[in-house]
């Protein structure tokens, strides 16, 4: 009988370097590439429309891809453990091949596979196995920098042993599949097209060395609202589309092809995120517990305030606060937010709203096409001070100068806040600051077309600093 191996695609929806679909191919005569719709994902709280529809679309795309070689998705829906079982029944096949994932779900799901079938976990999420980079004691770190000293010392993918796409993929026909699902859909508001090309093209203009926001002037520019200073490229490595190999291997080629120390700093600097992507996995990796509970223990009771019409304000952007609010328009229109407003709005959330990170981080679970259990909670428990190396509890973002520091013209304020278009450079980050002639002539009357802040930033800092302070307190009492 022919030899028959699934390659069960996951989160890593590309042909090119994917180590799980190479193994299938060496092991069976036919390869079927499946995916399951997996119903405790799709009805999770935490699944957002956007990302779902993201995966749709880049389902689709693979599955176009995948007959330009001969084969063909194979769509399922239900418990991962059942569709595997029914196919072994229909196709008798010898062997299934995923790609490793790390997540507490995933390694429980694959652990009762691997019970019950015969799979073989391949590497590929990550670099390092989180079990690599390990302190001398042998326990996982819980500081970022010892963590990418170790990270950078452990032998890294080199460009050569990156792999190509398949020119053929055998796959018996008439394998019974489901269709995507048309529903839902991705918006046009989404700048996100999915599938492995995009990625690719997104790679290549971001290592260009002419381009305007390039890993070049990443080091200056990342942080800036205002400039496209960063590759947008999370939501491909979140699903795989791109391989970490692949992006740690043009960090690594971009910063050989540097001639200076100042031109390193772009892909340094750029490396340095990805190894916090690997950094948050391993966390979560060896401590589950972190999506429920604060890393640091002092930070488990924290008095919160939880006040519901001032979650809401936040998830709607009228908090009255521009870079908050703008930063919060963007998520619900695109999907995605940059790296220094996701600080600025869960800072603003926790420290001057007082909502515990835990609805701050399901939100963002809910809208963000890149949301992941492990960067997401890493970003919340780091801006909240209650996690790994993080931001101690008393570092608070003022919103102005913030704004005023990473969006000196307002461009990206106005970009997303209509109402606060004709307000002059000045007042863009403080509109209340304005008296009401200037609010006529900007057209922009505080309380009517735009809302006063519902929070003073300077009490509201220091009813959360006592907060902070009595929950250790109180813990170290307790000890
Ligand atoms: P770039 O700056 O170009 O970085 C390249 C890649 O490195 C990113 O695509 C991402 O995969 C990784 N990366 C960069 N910064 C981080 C980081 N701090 N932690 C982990 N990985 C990082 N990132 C997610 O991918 N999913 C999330 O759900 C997520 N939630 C976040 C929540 C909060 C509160 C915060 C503060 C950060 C969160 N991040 C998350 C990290 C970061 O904001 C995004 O990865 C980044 O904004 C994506 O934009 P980019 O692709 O242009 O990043």
């Amino acid at each position: 009988m022919n030899q028959i191996s699934i390659w069960w695609i996951r989160r890593d929806m590309r042909l090119e370097d994917n180590q799980a679909l190479k193994a299938a191919l060496e092991a069976g005569e036919f390869v079927v590439p499946v995916f399951i719709l997996d119903p405790a994902l799709l009805n999770s709280p935490k699944t957002g429309e956007k990302r779902l529809a993201f995966l749709y679309e880049g389902l689709r795309e693979l599955d176009v891809s995948l007959r330009q070689r001969g084969s063909y998705l194979v769509l399922r829906q239900g418990p991962a453990l059942e569709e595997l079982a029914k196919l072994r029944n229909e196709l008798g096949f010898n062997q299934i091949f995923a790609e490793r994932d790390f997540s507490p779900y995933a390694r429980k799901r694959d652990s009762a596979i691997g019970d019950a079938l015969p799979l073989t976990l391949v590497d590929g999420l990550t670099i390092h196995h989180p079990d690599m980079p390990l302190k001398a004691d042998n326990t996982p770190y819980s500081v970022f920098t010892p963590f990418k000293r170790r990270w950078l010392e452990l032998p890294l993918a080199e460009a050569n042993s990156l792999l190509t796409a398949p020119l053929n993929i055998p796959t018996p026909s008439g394998i019974e599949s489901l269709e995507v699902p048309k529903r839902p859909s991705l918006p046009d508001s989404v700048p996100f097209p999915p599938g492995e090309v995009e990625a690719h093209r997104r790679l290549s203009k971001f290592i260009q060395a002419e381009t305007t926001g390039s890993i070049y002037q990443y080091g200056e520019q990342r942080n800036r609202l205002d400039l496209p200073g960063t590759s947008r490229l999370s939501p491909y490595l979140r699903f795989g589309m791109l391989s970490a190999r692949q992006a740690v291997t043009a960090a690594i080629k971009a910063r050989s092809a540097a001639e200076d120390k100042d031109l390193r700093l772009g892909p340094d600097t750029w490396l340095s995120e990805l190894i916090w992507r690997e950094f948050y996995i391993s966390i979560l990796f060896h401590y589950p517990e972190v999506l429920k509970r604060s890393f640091r223990p002092a930070f488990n009771h924290i008095n919160w305030r939880n006040k519901e019409s001032d979650f809401i304000a936040w998830c709607d952007g009228q908090t009255g606060y521009p870079v908050i609010d703008a930063a919060m328009r963007q998520l619900s229109q695109t999907g995605w937010m940059h790296n220094r407003a996701r600080m600025l709005v869960a800072s603003f959330l926790v420290k001057d709203l007082l909502v515990d990170w835990r609805w701050g981080e399901r939100w963002f679970m809910q809208h963000l096409i890149d949301g992941d259990p492990a960067a997401n909670n890493g970003g919340w428990q780091w801006t909240a001070g209650t996690g790994t190396d993080a931001a101690p509890y008393f570092r608070i973002f003022n919103p102005s100068l913030q704004g005023k520091k990473f969006d000196p013209n307002g461009q990206y304020v106005r970009s997303w806040l209509p109402e606060l278009q004709r307000v002059t450079d000045r007042y863009i980050h403080e509109p209340w600051k304005m008296d009401l002639s200037v609010q006529q002539e900007s057209g922009c009357i505080i309380g009517q077309h735009y809302p006063h802040p519902i929070v003073d930033h300077r009490v509201a800092r220091q009813a959360t600093l006592d907060a902070f302070a009595q929950a250790r307190e109180e813990y170290d009492q307790g000890k």
